[in-house]
């Protein structure tokens, strides 16, 4: 094969693997390893509040999306604090870009409203999503009053772990309860 002819080849499969990239379908409600490796980078780490709202974000848009909503995506969440961050990455709604809007109310609930026709849904933890997280901020109160590489913090932290991979792999349902609001 001539040089040409390997570099027509080439420019042949990159567009053939960027179609493929384009015409993926939407990841939707399904978080991927990218979103998590995404989120870390700009939260600095993947604290359980990050995630919980990244997977509330998650569910608001893709509901919001099945639900018919247009057009540009406005958020507003009413606590200031880890979440956000998980919004932000999950949704692509951002504080700056003035598509999020924060009101520190202690109330971990995300309105998602679709400009375009004014579709609007709420999204919130679930129950059993709520139970997990209070469990968390037990043991993690425990676990900092342990010694430092001891068994016991050791012990209590893989119990943590396995919660945030809960959050970060459990279905939609099980996590986030979704409403549509008109
Ligand atoms: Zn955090």
């Amino acid at each position: 094969m001539s040089r040409t002819r390997i570099s027509r080849a080439f420019a042949a499969l990159a567009g053939l693997v960027f179609m493929a990239a384009i015409a993926a379908p939407a990841r939707g409600a399904d978080p991927s390893p990218d979103l998590w490796e995404r989120l870390k980078a700009f939260h600095g780490d993947l604290c359980l509040g990050s995630v919980m709202g990244a997977r509330i974000g998650l569910a608001a848009k893709a509901a919001l999306l099945k639900a018919g909503g247009e057009g540009k995506l406005m958020a507003a969440y009413y606590d200031l604090s880890c979440p956000v961050d998980g919004i932000q990455v999950a949704v692509g709604t951002t504080y700056g870009g003035r598509t999020l809007t924060v009101e520190d109310r202690d109330d971990h609930r995300l309105v998602l409203t679709a400009e375009g026709n004014g579709k609007q849904v709420e999204a919130k933890l679930t129950k059993l999503a709520d139970d997990k997280g209070a469990a968390f901020r037990v043991m993690k109160g425990k676990s900092r009053a342990l010694p430092e590489g001891s068994k016991e913090r050791q012990d209590i932290e893989k119990e943590m772990a396995v919660i945030v991979k809960w959050f970060q792999t459990a279905p939609d349902a099980e996590v986030v309860e979704v409403k549509i609001v008109h």
